[in-house]
């Protein structure tokens, strides 16, 4: 069972700059929800509280029983909430397999990487974990790069293998920040495409910060608008997308 997120007045704090203030809004289990609004507006400030990044100075954000705000990075994790950045965070270096292995820690009791595979419970365990990445990486789109090492794809591949890399913890909540930003047409419809089809196999709930409305327009559940750190409108894609406050905070006026 997916629950559901409910975000209540919740505000952050920097030196002098209200960078979120007493925002809500609730993610309906199996939704796609987008959090959109002009840069500044407090989009990522909003992911980095949910995973643990960022303390708020006051609010709420419950994901079933548990208040994610008094909790730490790994144990929102724990939680199975998943996120990627807003600027690429692979490990170069390593293939992309291994990436996504990485991904699948925290569902690991031995610790296989760092066990070095001598126990035959370890290797086991691996194997299992071997084939889920296997899977995933089909699913995502990356299956015939895992040996590739990640810095060495093309910028699109590589929004590929972080999704896969978040979808390697099994979570409940996936929270991705701008996954179409730098990618050219083509490639935005895809991951729209790929994003549609992880709610429709997998059943999770999906919290979207975008700045591509069109793309937002097109696979949105609902939609939260925020401004300066506070939300202006929400509802639908069709209901925000004629809100006067919108338009005004979209255009600049
Ligand atoms: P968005 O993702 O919507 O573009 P952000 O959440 O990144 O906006 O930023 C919201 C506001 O908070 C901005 O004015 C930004 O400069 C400020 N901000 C974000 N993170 C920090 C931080 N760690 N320290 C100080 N100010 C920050
Ligand atoms: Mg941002």
């Amino acid at each position: 069972m997916i629950p559901e997120l409910v975000v209540e007045d919740l505000t952050v704090r920097f030196a002098g700059l209200t960078a979120l203030d007493a925002v809500g809004f609730t993610v309906a289990p199996g939704s796609v929800h987008a959090l959109i609004g002009p840069n500044g507006a407090g989009k990522s400030t909003c992911f980095n509280v949910l995973s643990g990044v960022y303390r708020a100075a006051s609010g709420s954000v419950r994901f079933g029983d548990a208040e994610l705000t008094a909790l730490r990075p790994h144990q929102i994790a724990a939680l199975g909430v998943a996120r990627t950045f807003q600027n690429i965070a692979l490990s170069p270096r390593l293939s992309v397999r291994d990436n996504l292995m990485l991904g699948r820690h925290r569902l690991t009791k031995a610790g296989f990487l760092a066990a070095g595979l001598r126990l035959p419970s370890a290797r086991r365990e691996a194997a299992r974990h071997g084939a889920r990445v296997a899977e995933i990486a089909e699913f995502t789109g990356v299956g015939e790069v895992l040996d590739v090492p990640a810095g060495l794809l093309p910028y699109g591949m590589r929004k590929r293998v972080e999704l896969a890399r978040a979808l390697c913890m099994e979570p409940r909540l996936l929270l991705l920040d701008e996954p179409v930003a730098g990618m050219n047409g083509g490639e935005r419809r895809e991951m729209a495409e790929l994003i549609l089809a992880i709610r429709e196999s997998l059943g999770i709930s999906i919290l979207l910060v975008e700045h591509d409305m069109a793309m937002v327009m097109r696979i949105a559940d609902a939609v939260t608008v925020l401004d300066f750190g506070r939300r202006i409108a929400h509802g639908t894609p069709a209901e925000v997308q004629r809100d006067p406050e919108v338009i005004r905070a979209y255009l600049g006026g």
